[in-house]
């Protein structure tokens, strides 16, 4: 018999008696926003939180920080928000690389760095350009307007990475997937609503303790409905539309792309690249720049953190020889990070 009471989300956390779940937190902010407003002490001991790889700077190949460091060492500046220059590279880092002397500027958008390209005519700047469909508009506005103001000296090195082909590829580790709010407010419910013709359940979650506990209590109550489902949980800042304007803006100037995910490898179609009328701004071909395949340190354990396999308190270095002040991979710099947020809040293996 269906339960009709009018219950708050608490209640249905508190008295959850259905199976043990896993709910993956495919963004990194909701990992960081569930430890840090409590949300996951009120989980019943059925419910797993999962990480995900919804943290760009996580998922961001090694061979990308060894390309950034390559053009910052042949003498172009580099500009990118402040935690790419901490996430080490095969040898070392972006910050190793200043300290000998390249010019690695931190800025807060890519308009910032286009602004720094404009004033400074002597310089070729380059900016280091990932995340996923919700950074993405940004990136391809300053690229736009580069090329439509002849600023010749700006670039974009480009990671950039899609999240369907990701979703597709995560299938099955894990029971319902609390998807990115700030992506499908880009891109739309739709491919949510496709995921579950696939048997995948999913609920779209916000940011705030109201919207998380929401999310949370959602998919708690749906999970025992028995079969697949999505709910979106966000629907002030999501529409079912996404933001067409935002979409068109990127297929205007980036094109699909394979790409290599970090834990996860190489996915089809999941990356972006500037298509070939903006090939004066993209950096890999404005500086001739070689192949260049980078090496983790085989110790990090980043890739299983994830792909949703171990907490990062399973990791063997985790908060002994790798901390925030000296990382040993992607996932314990970016404030985005499941290694940091586990750091931060204390999370142990639950
Ligand atoms: S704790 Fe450090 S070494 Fe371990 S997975 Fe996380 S980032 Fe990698």
């Amino acid at each position: 018999m269906s339960d009709t009471r009018q219950r708050t989300a608490a209640q249905i956390l508190a008295e959850y008696d259905g199976p043990h779940l896993r709910i993956m937190e495919v963004c990194g902010t909701h990992t960081h926003e569930n430890f840090r407003l409590g949300i996951r002490s009120l989980l019943p001991p059925q419910v797993d939180l999962i990480s995900g790889p919804g943290c760009p700077v996580c998922v961001t190949p090694v061979d990308f920080i060894d390309e950034a460091i390559w053009l910052a060492e042949h003498g172009v500046t580099i500009t990118t928000f402040g935690d790419l220059v901490r996430v080490p590279g095969t040898e070392k880092n972006l910050a190793d690389a200043r300290a000998n002397g390249a010019r690695v500027q931190v800025v807060y958008s890519p308009i910032d760095a286009l602004q720094y390209a404009r004033e400074h005519a002597d310089e070729q700047v380059c900016f280091l350009s990932v995340g996923f469909e919700t950074t993405v508009p940004a990136a391809c506005l300053a690229v736009d307007q580069a090329r439509e103001e002849g600023v010749e000296n700006f670039s974009l090195l480009v990671a950039n990475k899609t999240m369907p082909n990701a979703y597709a590829a995560l299938k099955g580790s894990a029971d319902v997937f609390l998807y990115p709010g700030h992506v499908h407010a880009i891109t739309g419910t739709k491919l949510c609503e496709d995921l579950v013709e696939q048997g995948v359940s999913g609920v779209l979650a916000g940011f705030t303790a109201k919207e998380l506990l929401t999310a949370m209590a959602v998919a708690l109550a749906k999970a025992q409905e028995g079969k697949p489902f999505f709910v979106n949980a966000y629907p002030r800042v999501v529409k079912p539309e996404g933001t067409p304007a935002a979409v068109a803006l990127i297929e205007k100037v980036m094109e699909p792309c394979d790409t290599e995910w970090r834990g996860l490898g190489a996915i089809p179609q999941s990356g972006l690249r500037l298509r070939e009328e903006y090939a004066a701004h993209d950096a890999r071909k404005k500086y001739g720049m070689p192949e260049i395949h980078g090496r983790a340190n085989p110790a990090c354990r980043c890739g299983n953190v994830l792909r949703g396999e171990i907490t990062p308190s399973e990791c063997p270095l985790f908060g002994k020889v790798c901390t925030p002040l000296h990382p040993v991979g992607a996932c314990m710099v970016s404030g985005e990070g499941a290694c940091s947020a586990f750091y931060q809040y204390g999370g142990s293996l639950s």
